[in-house]
């Protein structure tokens, strides 16, 4: 079946539509700048090339509307009419405690996607109008809502409560959730197909994903379940990265309102937008600029980029404690899957663990690829993330369970 996968921003939305038998992508592109002048469409299909398309794209119905004329189009198109479609799988950012599984969207659905916005403010509101225009667009098409907390629904209550006063969790849903899911769960499902072809126990498997791009997350997974995951209630906990701060005392919010004057507003853009990468270098938030920058001597980059990477060993070294060992390491993400750099620093130190890189599958790492030495106890895999083909396998796998459920 064809599934076309959504993941709706406030000002983008990009889509892959998928053969879900193969995993084709069939066609797929990029609206954005939607609500803002200068609107664009990107385009391609695997037989086309990339076709660039201005257009003004007032809200998300528009730009959905040109998805599917592009997408049906007699030249540049990929199929030959919306009805080719068999259901459309949307990244959902907050599922909250409700949603542990992928699901179909009804209006109730949709209601409760709503009531967790709160936990997501910047992400589930165009999440839901993505979903409102394909219900509008394509009535009678199956609307699925893949969640990014879902795959983290396994986590026990001691690592996911907060030590705050238990009203918080039970009045105001104040807990770890966890995001990057989908990612997670791609790339740990992948490393449990590659270790089982080695005849390895993998209902016992205990492995560590470190999901680093632009946002950063890792999860310590126990026989493909996750234990504990960096990221909390929000997607400010844990690592550094790009922007963000990750962890850090909770104590500092206050002294900046209390003794520096600034607003919750100016805190919130602090943690968020100005710190991590970006906030420790002064130049970028980009992982390669900073190794760049490193390499020809600036101080803070360097800085940076040795934060960045002890904090990484440091939560390998902390979930290997929570699981009781350690059997595998997965990197993934922009910086995980191309920066041999950040997977060496990140390591290093850690044979004590049995942790030990060869450093020539290190450098010349591409796609999936096994760069630990031969005799080493712990495997470390560089695994590409491809969470449009997850969404879309999710996807495929309900509609047929919906199929049997029917028949
Ligand atoms: P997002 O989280 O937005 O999906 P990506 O997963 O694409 O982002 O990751 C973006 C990050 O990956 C950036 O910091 C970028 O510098 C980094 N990156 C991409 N290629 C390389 C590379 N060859 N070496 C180091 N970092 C890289």
């Amino acid at each position: 079946m064809k599934i076309l996968v959504l993941n709706s921003g406030s000002s983008s939305l990009k889509y892959q539509l998928i053969q879900s038998e193969t995993e084709e992508v069939l066609a797929r592109g990029i609206v954005e700048r939607i609500g803002l002048p200068d609107g664009m469409l990107k385009h391609e299909t695997a037989s086309s090339e990339k076709k660039e398309t201005p257009a003004e794209i007032p809200d998300h119905d528009v730009a959905m509307d040109l998805v599917f004329k592009a997408l049906t189009d007699s030249q540049d198109g990929a199929i030959s009419g919306v009805s080719e479609i068999s259901a459309v799988g949307h990244r959902v950012v907050h599922g909250g405690e409700m949603f542990s599984e992928p699901t179909i969207v009804t209006n109730e659905t949709l209601e409760e996607i709503d009531r967790v916005s709160h936990l997501a403010p910047l992400h589930n509101p165009p999440n839901i109008m993505g979903i409102r225009a394909c219900m509008r667009l394509m009535p009678g098409v199956p609307q699925v809502a893949v969640f990014d907390t879902a795959f983290h629904s396994t986590i026990p209550r001691h690592a996911y409560m907060y030590a705050l006063p238990y009203n918080l969790y039970a009045d105001h849903g104040v807990r770890r959730y966890g995001f990057h899911g989908t990612s997670h769960r791609y790339v740990s499902r992948r490393a449990v197909k590659i270790m089982a072809e080695r005849g390895v126990d993998t209902n016992v498997l205990k492995m560590i994903t470190c999901h680093l791009g632009n946002g950063c997350s890792m999860a310590a997974v126990v026989g493909g379940r996750v234990v504990d995951t960096s990221m909390g209630f929000t997607p400010a906990e844990g690592l550094v990265m790009g922007t963000r701060s990750g962890d850090i005392d909770p104590a500092i919010p206050i002294f900046l309102e209390r003794d520096l004057g600034m607003t919750p507003e100016q805190v919130d853009d602090l943690i968020n937008k100005q710190s991590g990468l970006l906030g420790v270098s002064g130049k970028s938030s980009d992982m390669r600029d900073i190794e760049e920058l490193a390499g020809s001597g600036d101080k803070r980059s360097a800085l940076a980029l040795e934060i960045f990477c002890y904090r990484v060993r440091k939560y390998i070294g902390s979930y290997a404690a929570a699981m009781g060992g350690l059997d595998a390491i997965v990197f993934t993400g922009g910086i995980g899957e191309n920066s041999s750099v950040v997977r060496a620093k990140t390591t290093e130190g850690l044979e004590f663990l049995g942790v030990r890189l060869d450093p020539e599958e290190n450098r010349t790492a591409r796609g999936e690829t096994d760069i630990s030495r031969a005799d080493a106890k712990v495997k470390v895999l560089v695994i590409p993330t491809n969470e449009e083909r997850m969404i879309a396998r999710e996807t495929a796998e309900i509609m047929s369970r919906e199929t049997v459920s029917r028949t």
